[in-house]
């Protein structure tokens, strides 16, 4: 990976950070990419306070600026199973939406994130959003992001570049992506996934942990063959 984006070690990024697997794999892909990275984490009444508590330590490991956002008014308009405990945690069936689905949420933080960069003077903004394990977020999709972009850009007269390292990857691919960061093993042990809070390999119950501990095991499984 190294050098690979050379070019862009001039320039500063800002990264949309929860503390998870896949915000934190892009935050060490950021490292190694621009000369000046932030975060940004978006505090929405989650379920889980641990996960403000795990991106702050994380931000602080990484020494990284951490800038923390009250978006409170999420939920105040959309209540959902990821910010009130009264609402079950369910997977989309029949074209449904997840439970989890929060409507318009990366619509307003990558728009917030932009007003943030916009203010510190980044030009790049990155965000661990993915179609390939597509779970029925429509604000996850590729199609939408390059939309925002330019109306993020014509908002505000400029020219912004927003970054989507894992669009095309699937939860093995993150991982592996994270190993060529040489961060697969800090990934594993610091960061919150789990709906039920859990730290590193979570609950190993919830949705979130069997799809990461899933693509854990699928990469781990193709890296002892590839050893073999
Ligand atoms: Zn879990």
């Amino acid at each position: 990976m190294k050098g690979e984006l050379f070019v862009l070690k001039d320039e500063k990024a800002i990264v949309v950070f929860s503390g998870g697997q896949d915000s934190t794999t892009c935050l060490f892909w950021a490292l190694q990419t621009f000369k000046e990275v932030e975060v940004v984490t978006f505090n929405y009444n989650q379920r889980h306070k641990e996960e403000i508590e795990c991106a702050k330590n994380i931000a602080k490991e990484l020494n990284v600026k951490h800038h923390l956002l009250d978006m409170h008014l999420l939920n105040q308009l959309a209540p959902n199973a990821l910010t009130r405990d009264d609402i079950e945690i369910k997977e989309g069936e029949n074209g449904e939406l997840p439970s989890t689905f929060v409507p318009g949420r990366n619509l307003i933080f990558l728009s917030f994130a932009a007003v943030l960069a916009s203010q510190v003077g980044a030009k790049h903004i990155i965000t661990g959003v993915c179609e390939t394990d597509f779970s029925g977020y429509p604000d996850c999709r590729d199609v939408f992001i390059k939309s925002l972009n330019v109306s993020i850009n014509l908002s505000m007269d400029k020219q912004f570049v927003i970054h989507t390292p894992l669009m095309w990857l699937d939860k093995s691919e993150t991982w592996k992506l994270a190993d060529e960061l040489d961060a697969l093993d800090y990934v594993r042990e610091k960061t919150l996934t789990c709906y039920d809070g859990v730290i590193g390999d979570g609950c190993g119950e919830c949705p979130a942990c069997k799809l990461r501990n899933h693509g854990l095991e699928k990469y781990l499984k193709s890296q002892e063959g590839a050893e073999v």
